[in-house]
């Protein structure tokens, strides 16, 4: 068996001690006889993994008590949709930071809902970077503020947590989540799709300020009330229950690994190595602003677009693979989430180096 280093933007890589745990786990978990996939959502095995998964999701993350955690089906996109419908209340306005493709989503989908105002956007650089606080133009009436903390397209992150006051700040922390330590009492509604820094894709983690449950309308479909899965643990249907189970183990892998301090320490040193070797090559190029640099998507493009094709089919052969830019921005992406070993970072950067000496 030969692994590859993937550095795929999500679905993504998943640490191999998580998949070795499945694999010895998957016909018969803790002498239940049955394989995670195969249980009841009800019964009192998967029972005890879904308050395990949370229980370890909160001591890492460090949740505050007057929040709730939910484990929902229909990934961040129905957040897009979710955030609106439980936060509106008798609001008919919400800001937006607009800083890439998934912000615009957010934002296309809000409009369904309310009037968006976009607080901050940086399209006219191609959002190659992040807005400063006070370039925030945020309305105090506005129902909430919501942003993007990661762009994991563009490759761009914000280095700061907006201030906006007495309004709730919703953050969607798909392609960040976990990468660090961070406080969660700044935000009011944290969600993410679980296919980055979580496990695997079919799931959403959404992670809600008690308060601002409770303001849906006789209209909202069930499936999208914060209220109603927090009512039901996140079992008013069935759960994503095999995802659950995987986010579980990567909690504990987490866990077992120093938490979110060292996963902070492990993945600047990641991101900040392989910035040096793009900026240090007059061949590679990566567009953001140095301060806005996201640790978790670093997208690059070489000086000769023509030898994109030739940099990936040798990037395969050498076992380093899914590295096509998002086909909005063509050139490169090199996705480095928690589960992407130094050592992986370390090879593409060495395969970079040849590559140019071959053809810079
Ligand atoms: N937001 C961000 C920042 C993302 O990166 C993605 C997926 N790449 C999404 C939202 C959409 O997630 P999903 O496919 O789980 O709906």
């Amino acid at each position: 068996m030969a692994r590859v280093f993937n550095f795929s933007a999500g679905p993504a890589v998943v640490p191999e001690q998580v998949l070795e745990r499945a694999q010895a786990e998957m016909l018969d978990w803790n002498g239940s006889g049955m394989s995670v996939m195969e249980m009841s959502h009800r019964g009192k095995e998967f029972m005890s993994i879904a308050a395990k998964a949370e229980a370890d999701l909160r001591e890492l993350m460090a949740i505050p008590s007057n929040y709730k955690v939910l484990f929902l089906q229909g990934g961040a996109s129905s957040q897009f949709a979710m955030v609106p419908l439980n936060l509106l209340g008798d609001k008919n306005s919400a800001d937006y930071i607009n800083t890439g493709a998934w912000s615009k989503k957010a934002i296309a989908e809000a409009k369904r809902y309310c009037e968006v105002n976009v607080a901050a956007t940086t399209e006219a650089d191609k959002f190659t970077s992040t807005p400063s606080q006070q370039e925030l133009n945020l309305n105090p009436d506005a129902a909430y503020v919501h942003y993007t903390p990661n762009e994991t397209i563009g490759g761009v992150e914000f280095p700061y947590v907006p201030d906006t006051g007495s309004v709730p700040l919703v953050a969607d922390m798909s392609s960040t989540i976990l990468s660090r330590p961070m406080d969660v009492s700044k935000f009011g509604v944290i969600y993410a799709g679980a296919q980055k820094n979580i496990g695997p894709a079919g799931m959403a983690v959404v992670i809600v300020r008690e308060d601002l449950m409770g303001k849906t309308t006789a209209t909202t479909p069930a499936m999208f009330d914060y209220k109603i899965h927090v009512d039901n643990e996140s079992m008013y249907n069935t759960p994503p229950t095999y995802t659950w189970y995987l986010a579980g183990l990567v909690f504990d892998w987490l866990k077992s690994n120093g938490g979110l301090t060292a996963m902070a320490e492990v993945n600047q040193r990641k991101s900040a190595k392989l910035y040096a070797a793009i900026d240090a090559s007059g061949f590679y190029h990566n567009p953001v602003e140095v301060g806005s640099r996201s640790w978790m998507n670093v997208p690059f493009t070489l000086s000769n677009a023509e030898l994109d094709s030739v940099f990936l089919a040798e990037a395969k052969e050498a076992g380093l693979v899914t590295l096509k830019g998002h086909r909005s921005v063509g050139g490169m992406r090199a996705s480095i989430y928690n589960a992407m070993p130094e050592a992986g970072v370390e090879a593409l950067i060495e395969f970079m180096a040849d590559f140019e000496k071959r053809n810079g």
